[in-house]
């Protein structure tokens, strides 16, 4: 997608911290943190939301979680995928936030 943000960071245009590159994923930090630990996993391919995707990119996307998980020793961590205008979503391209490193309260605000 060309006016896609997340689209441009898989094709290099646009700088982002990249902390885990798989097959089918792509992983960064996020620009405006809310935790100490937070990034962004996302598929190669462009879905505006998680109602548009697959089981195989399902399944890439959390196994790319997983291995973020592991790779920053993250225990206790919380996954959001927002979903759509009203649940806050901004950013057309599928993309999971991994949270970590803060107290999470649940249920959130
Ligand atoms: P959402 O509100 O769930 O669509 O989340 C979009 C997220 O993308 C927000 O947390 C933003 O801080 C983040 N974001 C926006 N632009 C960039 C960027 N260029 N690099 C990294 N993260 C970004
Ligand atoms: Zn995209």
């Amino acid at each position: 997608m060309d006016n896609c943000l997340f689209c441009k960071i898989i094709k290099k245009e646009i700088a982002a911290e990249i902390v885990l590159d798989t097959q089918d994923c792509l992983a960064f930090k996020d620009i405006n943190p809310v935790a100490p630990h937070h990034y962004l996993v996302i598929p190669k391919t462009h879905f505006a939301s998680i109602t548009e995707i697959d089981a195989k990119i399902s399944a890439a996307l959390i196994e790319a979680i997983q291995e973020l998980a592991k790779n920053f020793e993250l225990k206790d961590f919380r996954t959001v995928l927002n979903t759509g205008v009203k649940a806050g979503q901004t950013v057309f391209h599928v993309h999971a936030h991994v949270i970590a490193g803060r107290r999470l309260e649940w249920p959130p605000g």
